[in-house]
């Protein structure tokens, strides 16, 4: 089995299995042990050395976290990951482990908002950003400069969906020797895969869609293998003269990123997060069809003035989407007309349940304008377009006529 290449599914359900774990085990056990002690000290001395494979302590490497590392690397066509205790950790650690004082970064302008307040922070600590349109490659070409060293992007931004221009954007940080950063977690590599659009180093938040069920935080990095990391100023010496180029980005990543930052997910959150991905495919058709079906009956509705889905051809980067994603995922956002109150119409749902988190089976909404985007004012969520009305969706693998009869009823 290990020889042929198998579907997406067949090959997460047989991951574990291949790396063999005792009594013939179907999954990697989880190793609780922070530590591990070796008979003879020379053991310890390679493995230290990266002579010899092996774990020492828990905060680098865990057997249960290399095996969901080793998972998130398949479903990523990719070389190798990193796993973290949150998404915001693997994203923290991409730019604290590969940056330095003066670098230059492009930034989507749509992006998650903790995303853009760690880049807040990092711009106080001297390294600087320019915010784009990612949904136009001519935004970026605009604000490269020679001191510019990576581009950060999501693939349906939140809560607008606005989709990058994810394949002109990957043309252009090839010709430019730059990192580009996807973070995959609105359309999990299910939906799409970064690396076929020249991604360097793709993020997910393992919380959302890959985990799916809302009952364990993670995060991961995925090195695609497509960066020269020979060209990259910002590899430390050590790692230069002893890893292969190929290897030299994720070993800073882990060293600096894992090690010294010391977010390291836990090998319990890790197996969670590894049998919930078993279902990763069947949950996003389930949740893309229901999202698909959900949007055409708002966008038909007279208390709905506009839906924002990459599914619904008005969408301005539905072409886009249509031709980068498998399907258009469960992300969506909607305004009300001026004759609903939108926290009335939340209060009226029974199925939906209001809260803040995403990718979850259970469709879930939230107003955005009072909760996610309050702290940034009224003044800078027109900016953004966001109406006060804005209600954001994430869509779960319900029943569909349990959503459009809650809906119905709700809508008055
Ligand atoms: C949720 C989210 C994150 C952060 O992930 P956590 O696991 O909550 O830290 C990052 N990016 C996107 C697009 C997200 O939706």
């Amino acid at each position: 089995m290990s020889s042929i290449k198998k579907g997406f599914t067949t090959t997460l359900l047989h991951s574990d299995r291949l790396l063999q774990p005792e009594f013939g085990a179907l999954h990697q056990p989880v190793h609780t042990s922070v530590t591990w002690g070796f008979e003879d000290v020379n053991g310890l001395v390679d493995v230290f050395q990266n002579k010899k494979k092996g774990y020492a302590y828990s905060r680098q490497g865990n057997p249960t976290v290399n095996a969901l590392e080793n998972k998130i690397t398949q479903m990523e066509n990719g070389l190798s990951t990193v796993a973290f205790s949150t998404g915001m950790a693997a994203i923290t650690a991409a730019f604290l482990s590969l940056l330095k004082k003066d670098d230059h970064v492009i930034a989507s302008s749509f992006l998650f908002g903790n995303s853009r307040s760690i880049m807040q922070t990092l711009t106080e600590i001297g390294i600087e950003i320019s915010f784009v349109d990612a949904t136009n490659v001519k935004d970026i070409e605009q604000a490269y400069k020679p001191a510019t060293r990576m581009v950060f992007v999501e693939t349906i931004a939140n809560p607008g969906t606005q989709v990058a221009q994810l394949d002109q954007i990957g043309d252009f940080c090839q010709q430019h020797k730059l990192i580009y950063i996807v973070d995959n977690t609105m359309t999990s590599p299910y939906l799409f895969k970064p690396v076929n659009v020249k991604a360097s180093l793709v993020i997910n938040s393992l919380t959302k869609y890959i985990g799916g069920h809302g009952d364990a935080l993670g995060g991961s990095l995925t090195d695609t293998g497509l960066y020269d990391w020979n060209t990259f100023a910002n590899i430390a010496p050590l790692i230069r003269e002893s890893t292969a180029p190929a290897m030299h980005g994720i070993t800073q990543i882990r060293k600096r990123g894992l090690r010294d930052g010391g977010g390291t997910l836990s090998p319990e959150a890790a197996h969670v997060i590894s049998v919930g991905s078993e279902t990763l495919a069947l949950r996003l058709e389930r949740t893309s069809n229901n999202a698909l079906l959900l949007a055409n009956f708002l966008s038909n509705h007279k208390l709905v003035k506009k839906v924002n889905y990459p599914g619904l051809e008005s969408h301005p980067q539905h072409q886009t989407a249509s031709e980068l994603f498998k399907a258009f995922g469960g992300l969506m956002s909607f305004e009300l007309s001026d004759e609903i109150d939108c926290l009335t119409f939340l209060n009226r749902l029974k199925v939906v349940v209001k809260s803040s988190n995403l990718g979850d089976t259970r469709t879930l909404a939230i107003p955005v304008a009072k909760t996610i985007f309050h702290e940034l004012g009224a003044e800078r969520r027109k900016e953004m377009g966001i109406d006060d009305s804005l209600i954001r969706l994430s869509i779960g693998i319900e029943d569909i006529d349990d959503l459009l009869e809650d809906f119905t009823q709700a809508l008055y």
